[in-house]
């Protein structure tokens, strides 16, 4: 398919702009000599920031009733629970426009530096009830919705997540731009509009997961604005000729041409009238359909290129931690999603600068990118080659230009995690990228740079390149992310020394050690703590004797809850809030899947992916072993026991073979020990399907205990501790990621570790390589829970084999090596859970200290601010 295309006109916006006009009658005239005259009164109002919309009750209730008749187009006497979510939606969604658009509009006038935040994972789940909290206006339309019949959680709960998103990296964009709204940043977000988000997990009577598509789009969205006016052009394929001229520049011509379109996302802040945007790109074919095909009545032909167009954004891919089970249809469609969005994405942020005046050379003075993890990388190479070839910029006026442009957070440091791509594909969908991705290797940086400052160190230079030799040769993206970026950053202090120590260690010697930073996660206190967790949240208020508005943006006060842990009224009403937050769970549970659990025992949580390095194996065989103890028991032991609830919830990508038998395990242990009468009072488990940030949501304030168990140095940062924490959830967990950081703030009494520390790891992998001892010497205890899971207990063990090989044959998560010290953990729980009173106490200073602010996303994006993006609050007027 190529066709001859002005290369002019790809990145340009693809129409002309408008001939636009002030309404007259609301704005100043502006005279000449740029003085304003104001119509009579407005002056005050636009200024004051008092144009916006008077929320009382009865005003509300008008703009709801005027939305079902006619935005809606219903009747009034026929609305029901999904027609008034949608009212109340498009109700809530004005204000937020009339803010949003009077922070755009400040933007442009004061022309601060501005954040982009590039991610391909955007997690945002529901929005109107972090909506109405974030505009304080909860209250007033649950006395509106009330008057007219409805109920505010019955509306809230009509609405489907947004799930455009996999897990930790997904969630930690949402909940950033949570933050730089509530601390007034001039941030951005870009990614794709899915058609599909993630999966819904759905699981079989055999116990395995079954994947069904996540039809999010349904109904329409309330929150997203399409811009049908905001379009760029991208390019695939096609080919690329230097120019012999000596400039560097070449013509990349030909191929196919897909147009990327706008939807906007509002994204408004607590407290504060900032509402930055999440432009979202959706694909469609820039042509329509082909009309010579159309007219020769082959019409499957002729829309083929609008299909084959629509296709790159129609699914978000559900693998986080490895792409190698892609079969080359699926590679080529996410490198093609990876570009199509970071060129749309670049064009539109170029766009933006240029409207400015200003030259190319001063766009690291206004603006800064931020790479979330390899995927967006290609922006690297596409914005070399606008201002090379478009801008005709020289080579190292471009690569200074880039070089302060982008930043780059690195996420993990499992190898098989690390993204490359095979050359000859690259070469193939982007010929000029791969064309400037040599020339980086060879011109600007191995060549010149390295060899001049480590002379003759081959074996340094093939670790540093940006090409891995081998068949084919593939391109190493974290490493074009490293040496493109002004700064790079890991995501807790432990995986940022390893990312300093391991997989970037060759450049933190060329560059310097103080291009590589820290910036541990963090999440935010509305949607984790106020939103899920409303009494929990009145409470603090009350206890602390400050308005939530003030702690929810300042989590270092929550330090004040710490001289209450000896008031005994306090401890009592603290008690009782995780009580009822445990019985919503329960009800939850008996609702959606028709069981019946027990409330007086102590909740035991694990909610994240499901991966072999976050170790859900671990837990499952812990909880046959508990089992089997209990089953060895008189029943006059058995009531010395402390009652479990275990509670999983996670998602398998669809092809990890492995995972999803942890999951089909974990199903069939539960219907094995949930049936037996001897112990079911003391331990009972359950799989909760579909894991999502709603599900979360009531999840983690019911947890007692929550269980964060990768095996050290794999897990870069972890999030979920974070939330669990801060709704008095106590952690067990591994010495790994932030569990580290969250110990040295609450103490290390508060926190249950166990298992060997992350320099243990190398050795004891490779003793299980090369020295293997049989299972049965090196953890007896954990041999017989495999054998007895061979032999059949929870149904056909042969089933199972593959699982428990990876134990028994190289143990490459070091499961024999940190069972022991697990289950002693697990009995040190129990031990403390026993003293009730001080659990409590416990519980309350995990809140108060733990997250006494470090946690909170504020704290995280003020980092990125002030320390990497270099860009500063910029205030709206009329802000409060
Ligand atoms: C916070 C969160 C995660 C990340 O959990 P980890 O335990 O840190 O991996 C994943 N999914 C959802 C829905 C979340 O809210």
């Amino acid at each position: 398919m190529t066709s001859i295309i002005d290369p002019n006109t790809i990145g340009k916006p693809v129409r002309p702009r408008r001939h636009v006009r002030t309404l007259t009658g609301y704005l100043p005239e502006v005279d000449a000599s740029g003085k304003e005259k104001w119509p009579k009164g407005e002056e005050k109002v636009w200024k004051s920031g008092m144009r916006s919309l008077d929320n009382n009750v009865n005003s509300i209730t008008k703009s709801f009733v005027n939305h079902v008749q006619t935005s809606l187009a219903r009747q009034p006497y026929n609305l029901d629970d999904l027609g008034a979510y949608q009212a109340a939606a498009l109700s809530v969604r004005d204000n937020l426009l009339v803010n949003w658009n009077e922070t755009q509009l400040q933007y442009t006038r004061k022309a601060p530096k501005r954040a982009y935040y590039l991610s391909l994972e955007f997690l945002m789940g529901r929005t109107l009830d972090n909506a109405l909290l974030n505009l304080g206006l909860k209250d007033e339309y649950k006395t509106s919705v009330k008057s007219l019949g409805f109920s505010i959680e019955d509306i809230l709960d009509k609405e489907r997540d947004a799930a455009l998103g996999n897990g930790g990296l997904g969630r930690l964009a949402a909940c950033y731009l949570d933050s730089s709204a509530s601390q007034e940043l001039p941030v951005w977000g870009y990614g794709l509009r899915y058609k599909y988000g993630i999966f819904q997990q759905l699981i079989s009577p055999e116990g395995n997961q079954l994947e069904a598509p996540d039809p999010w789009l349904e109904h329409q969205n309330p929150w997203e604005l399409p811009r049908l006016d905001v379009t760029y052009g991208v390019r695939f394929y096609g080919h690329a000729d230097r120019l012999d001229d000596g400039s560097g520049r070449a013509i990349w011509a030909g191929g196919q041409e897909v147009l990327a379109v706008a939807y906007d996302v509002m994204i408004p802040g607590y407290g504060t009238k900032t509402t930055n945007n999440l432009r979202l790109w959706e694909s469609k074919s820039k042509r329509g359909f082909d009309l010579n095909s159309f007219n020769a009545g082959n019409y499957e032909k002729a829309v083929e290129s609008s299909n084959s167009a629509s296709a790159i954004t129609s699914v978000l891919y559900p693998n986080d931690h490895t792409l190698v089970t892609l079969n080359m249809f699926g590679k080529e469609l996410r490198l093609k999603q990876q570009y199509f969005w970071t060129a749309a994405s670049l064009a539109d942020i170029l766009r933006r600068f240029k409207n400015m005046g200003k030259p190319l050379t001063e766009l690291p003075d206004f603006v800064a990118i931020q790479l979330n993890d390899t995927h967006p990388t290609l922006a690297i190479p596409e914005l070399m080659r606008i201002l090379i070839d478009e801008e005709d910029l020289t080579w190292n006026a471009a690569w200074k230009i880039v070089t302060n442009t982008f930043f780059y957070t690195n996420h993990t440091v499992l190898p098989e995690a690390l993204e490359k791509w095979a050359v000859p594909l690259v070469e193939h969908v982007l010929p000029r990228h791969m064309q400037i991705i040599y020339d980086i290797v060879i011109l600007i940086y191995l060549f010149l740079a390295v060899e001049k400052k480590f002379p003759g160190d081959r074996d340094r230079l093939a670790r540093m390149s940006l090409i891995e030799e081998g068949q084919p040769k593939q391109v190493r993206m974290a490493h074009l992310a490293c040496i493109g970026s002004r700064k790079v950053n890991g995501v807790a202090e432990l995986h940022s020394d390893l990312v300093r120590t391991t997989i970037l260690k060759d450049f933190v010697e060329f560059e310097g050690f103080s291009k590589f930073g820290n910036v541990t996660n963090g999440i935010t206190p509305r949607r984790w703590l106020d939103q899920c967790n409303p009494e929990l949240s009145a409470l603090i208020s009350k206890t602390l004797k400050l308005q939530k508005g003030i702690w929810l943006k300042d989590l270092y006060k929550l330090e004040g809850l710490l001289k209450f842990t000896e008031n005994k009224t306090f401890r009592r009403e603290w008690a009782a809030i995780k009580q009822r937050n445990k019985e919503r769970l329960a009800h939850h549970v008996l609702t959606t899947l028709g069981l019946t659990v027990n409330t007086n025992a102590m909740f035991d949580v694990q909610i994240k992916r499901l991966h072999e390095y976050k170790r859900q194996t671990l837990n499952i065989l812990g909880v046959i072993h508990r089992y089997l103890t209990l089953k060895k028991m008189t029943p006059a032991e058995r009531k010395k026991v402390n009652s479990r609830v275990v509670f999983f919830a996670g998602k398998a990508a669809p092809a990890y073979y492995i995972a999803k038998l942890t999951i089909r395990l974990i199903v069939n242990v539960a219907r094995i020990i949930n049936d037996d009468p001897e112990t079911k009072d003391y331990l009972t488990l359950y799989f909760l399907p579909d894991y999502s940030v709603s599900l979360a949501e009531i999840l983690i304030p019911a947890s007692d205990i929550s269980q964060h168990i990768s095996t050290a140095g794999t897990e870069a940062s972890g999030t979920s501790n974070m939330k669990f924490c801060l709704n008095g959830g106590l952690l067990l967990g591994t010495v790994d990621g932030a569990n580290i950081e969250i110990a040295e703030e609450v103490g290390e009494s508060n926190v249950f570790f166990f298992g060997h520390l992350t320099p243990a790891v190398e050795d004891l992998r490779y003793q299980h390589l090369y020295h293997p001892i049989p299972i049965e010497e090196n953890c007896p205890a954990l041999a017989h829970v495999l054998n007895q899971v061979s032999a059949g207990l929870f149904g056909d063990g042969g089933v199972y084999e593959p699982l428990l090989n990876t134990i028994r044959q190289g143990d490459y998560y070091l499961l024999s090596d940190d069972f022991d010290s697990y289950i002693e953990a697990l009995a040190m729980v129990d031990d403390a859970y026993r003293d009730r009173d001080e659990w409590i106490k416990k519980s309350i200073r995990t809140t108060a200290k733990a997250c006494m602010g470090k946690f909170s996303s504020d704290r995280a994006i003020n980092e990125y601010a002030e320390s990497y993006w270099n860009i500063e609050a910029t205030p709206i007027n009329g802000n409060k």
